[in-house]
């Protein structure tokens, strides 16, 4: 087993037995669970609305190239600078660089999971730049030293106690500050960072090919004013982010919000076509694109695999997944956790690495259910467990147990084989694992046959 398997089922076991965890995560997600349907209800054909979402993330992603060069054609004629970095390392020596030529001391950030990906706010400590997270989630969890929790609701595991009780530690607030009041204390100490700041980095929620453009959601604001303040705006995207039109997001819009947070609408919806142009009183006045592979043309090459690139990001298959509601987040000790996580990170790093991620599933299809654009996750999670044997990535004793397991399924005479007893006994030792954590396979008293034969005669 490798070390992040290990270490994955140590922190999942853990978490697992953890019933306070449980009853947080229950909580929020309840509460989502609540809105959600409210805002589908704003579709009058919803299956229609995601089956058109996937067909235009199909045709983005088919004509990628072209997608792309035509954003940028746009983009740098309005004064925009679109840096293709192949990797994390790429894409942070670019950031330093900028950095560096702007005399940067301070970033003001707002909620990315790409930046998480690419570890951003570490490597700009190590490079003596103070990074101040502006999304309150995001500011939450940067306070705690934890990275995100949820892809949409980084501290999604955290009570409002949890919270007056981190501000109380680390702002010295009194330790019973009410949701309201935290807001407040966190609003006051961020804006004087929008003012100081240099530069702002924002990720992009969509690059829209035919106006040159990058479309950003958020519900506080604080993006608008990361990007608008200071004097350089830097987004860092991954280059699935695209989609062919503004027209397009007439229908994105609405998915990402109702599918996110149940909302209609999330409340900000911001376009940026380039940094300030001439006679314009506002904006950046340099702005660059950082265009993320990092493994994303893996993905791409992978025929299966690729429609996994659809996905826009809502975390609705988090919330809907089982494994994700008893283990939490951080479990998974990857950028995207859940089955969104377990289905691309493999492809984004390594498969030998990763793959036990595609197993922490139950396949019950609840997130193929419930996502915004119709990826077949629960699919793509069985291709990625054939992929990682077709690779060699399984072990001698999987393999053996397999095939016993196969023969014995196929064969009535060896299931018809031995007592209940002696069945338990052999399944229950022989899948230890198994039993660790859970009761014990029990067999019926009956076999299958005499079960058969005593329905039909009695
Ligand atoms: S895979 Fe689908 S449900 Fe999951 S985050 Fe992406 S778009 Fe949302």
């Amino acid at each position: 087993m490798t070390d992040t398997a290990a270490n994955f089922i140590a922190r999942s076991t853990v978490k697992a037995e953890d019933l306070d965890h449980r009853r947080k995560i229950n909580f929020n997600i309840g509460r989502y669970n609540a809105v959600v349907p409210q805002g589908k209800q704003q579709f009058e054909d919803l299956n229609l609305a995601r089956e058109r979402a996937k067909n235009i993330k199909w045709r983005a992603l088919e004509n990628l190239d072209k997608q792309l060069e035509e954003f940028e054609a746009i983009f740098t004629q309005r004064g925009g600078k679109v840096v293709w970095a192949e990797n994390t390392e790429t894409a942070l020596a670019e950031i330093l660089s900028i950095c560096k030529e702007k005399n940067c001391r301070t970033i003001v950030k707002s909620k990315s999971m790409v930046t998480e990906e690419i570890k951003l706010n570490h490597f700009l400590e190590e490079n003596g730049i103070e990074s101040v997270e502006t999304d309150l989630g995001e500011y939450i969890q940067q306070l705690d030293g934890e990275p995100p929790y949820h892809i949409v609701t980084p501290a999604m595991h955290k009570s409002k106690e949890d919270v007056a009780k981190l501000f109380h530690e680390k702002l010295h607030t009194k330790p019973d500050l009410t949701p309201e009041q935290l807001t407040l204390v966190a609003r006051e100490r961020l804006r004087k960072k929008y003012v100081q700041a240099e530069i702002g980095i924002t990720g992009a929620n969509f690059i829209i090919s035919d106006i040159g453009g990058i479309a950003v959601t958020e519900n506080e604001g604080n993006a608008r004013l990361s990007a608008a303040f200071p004097k350089t705006h830097i987004v860092i995207a991954g280059l699935e982010k695209v989609i062919p039109s503004l027209t397009d997001l007439g229908l994105f819009w609405p998915l990402l919000a109702t599918f996110g947070t149940g909302q209609r609408l999330t409340v900000y919806n911001t376009l940026i076509t380039g940094p300030r142009q001439p006679g314009e009183t506002d904006g950046p006045v340099d702005m660059i694109l950082i265009l993320l592979d990092n493994g994303r043309t893996n993905i791409l090459a992978n025929e299966k695999a690729r429609e996994s690139l659809y996905c826009i990001r809502c975390g609705a298959c988090l919330n809907a997944c089982p494994i994700y509601k008893n283990i939490g987040g951080h479990s998974y000790g990857t950028t995207y956790s859940g089955p969104i996580g377990a289905v691309i990170t493999p492809h984004l790093k390594e498969m030998g690495d990763w793959k036990h991620l595609s197993y922490a599933s139950s396949l019950c299809g609840n997130c193929t259910e419930v996502c915004a654009v119709k990826i077949n996750l629960h699919e793509l999670l069985l291709e990625n467990r054939h992929e990682a044997v077709e690779e060699g990535y399984s072990t001698w004793s999987e393999r053996v147990a397999w095939k016993v397991w196969k023969k014995a399924s196929l064969s009535r005479n060896i299931m018809n084989m031995g007592n209940q007893n002696m069945k338990n006994w052999i399944v229950n030792k022989a899948f230890k694992a198994w039993t660790a954590h859970r009761d014990g396979l029990d067999f019926s008293p009956r076999t299958f046959n005499q079960q058969w034969k005593a329905a039909r005669e009695g």
